[in-house]
C-alpha cells in the first residue's frame, strides 16, 4: 500500500532512539552514560560499540551492526549520523504513512457504506418474510 520511497526506511530502534528522552553524558574518551525516559542509566562504549542495557547482552546479534537504541542515540549526538539523511527518511517515512492513513479511512468508509447496504437489504427481506 505504501508509495515506493527513495529513502530507506528507519527501522523502529532508530526511531526510538531519535524520539525518545534521553539524557547523554560522556564520562570518558568513547564512554557514555545513557539516561532513559525511564529513569534507567546505561553505559555506552563507542569503541566496542557495547551498551550494558539488556536488549543489547541478550539481543545483541538481531540488533545488527547499527546496536541498540542507546548506541544509535549517541552516534547521533556525537555525529556519527548523518542527521540530514535520517531526517529526509524519517519525513518520507511519515510522509508514506500520513498517506497510508487516508487510504485506510477512506477504505473504513466504504466498508461502512457496505454495512448500510446489507442492512437495508436485511429489514427489505423480512419485510417480505413478514408479509
Ligand atoms: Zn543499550
Amino acid at each position: 500500500m505504501s508509495s515506493e520511497s527513495v529513502q530507506p526506511e528507519v527501522d523502529a530502534r532508530t526511531l526510538r532512539a531519535a524520539s525518545e528522552h534521553m539524557t547523554v553524558i560522556e564520562e570518558a574518551q568513547a564512554l557514555f552514560s545513557v539516561t532513559t525516559q525511564s529513569g534507567s542509566e546505561y553505559t555506552v562504549d563507542l569503541r566496542e560499540p557495547a551498551c550494558t542495557c539488556p536488549d543489547f547482552e541478550y539481543r545483541s546479534e538481531q540488533l545488527g551492526e547499527q546496536g541498540c537504541k542507546h548506541i544509535r542515540r549517541v552516534r547521533i549526538e556525537v555525529g556519527q549520523v548523518d542527521v540530514d539523511a535520517l531526517e529526509a527518511s524519517l519525513s518520507e517515512q511519515a510522509n508514506d504513512i500520513q498517506q497510508d492513513a487516508e487510504e485506510l479511512k477512506q477504505a473504513a468508509d466504504e466498508l461502512g457504506e457496505t454495512v448500510t447496504e446489507l442492512e437495508d437489504a436485511i429489514s427489505r427481506l423480512r419485510e417480505v418474510a413478514e408479509r
